[in-house]
């Protein structure tokens, strides 16, 4: 179902700039119709942000195709992503081979993901917490993928890098972010690089935004 939408949608990734051919070929093999909510699913393969509930959003294609351009994960590396969602941006991370270990702070939308995870035989490690702190059992990580705006770099985050490795994070205020690529040189040296704005839900938690 939807094949025509699926390969549209990856023309228009193709034109945008996107150029990496196993991302590209991830966003034929993830059905995005499955990870929205039923009323969005004629919406589903226009390249935009759309609502899934609890006040969140699956990113616009174009930023998760970007993101996972950034980070390029090569089959078993050990990626960690901040912001499980509808598990989206997740399922191209595995389909690109990755062994994935994903948190998310809302209950709700944790059960609904970590279900769908379940029917598609996705395995991926899943945990409902803060994910500002990281998930250190685990670490390190060759990639970090952070998919909510964040107001600095947590301090955690760049411990359970490994050295030669990535973490792409919005940094920025609540409304607009900046694409910090941050790549870890050695334990205490780390290069940034930045690409234009964003638009994300907030991160929330110890080493975020603050709940109100
Ligand atoms: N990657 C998702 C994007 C979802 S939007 C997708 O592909 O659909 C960002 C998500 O980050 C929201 O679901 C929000 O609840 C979650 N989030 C915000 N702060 C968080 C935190 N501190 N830890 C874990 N998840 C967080």
């Amino acid at each position: 179902m939807y094949e025509t939408e699926r390969e549209e949608l990856v023309n228009n990734l193709r034109q945008r700039g996107i150029k990496n051919e196993r991302v590209l070929s991830a966003f034929l093999k993830v059905h995005r119709h499955l990870f929205v909510p039923d009323i969005m699913i004629h919406n589903a393969y226009l390249d935009v942000a759309l609502p899934i509930g609890q006040g969140q959003t699956i990113s616009q294609p174009y930023t998760v195709a970007l993101m996972t351009e950034l980070l390029d994960p090569q089959p078993n590396h050990k990626i960690l992503e901040i912001g499980t969602g509808s598990g989206f941006q997740a399922a191209i991370l595995y389909e690109l081979g990755a062994k994935v270990f994903t948190i998310e702070r809302n209950f709700e939308l944790y059960n609904q993901t970590v279900k769908l995870f379940e029917k598609l035989n996705y395995k991926i490690a899943t945990r409902c917490s803060d994910g500002t702190i990281g998930w250190s059992d685990f670490a390190p990580y060759d990639g970090i993928i952070v998919t909510a705006g964040s107001p600095s770099i947590p301090e955690n985050f760049k411990k359970q890098l490994k050295v030669g490795g990535k973490l792409i994070i919005p940094v920025g205020d609540k409304l607009n972010q900046v694409m910090k690529i941050v790549t870890k040189i050695s334990d205490d040296k780390f290069s940034i690089e930045e690409i234009s704005s964003f638009a994300f839900v907030p991160l929330i938690g110890q080493d975020g935004w603050k709940e109100k």
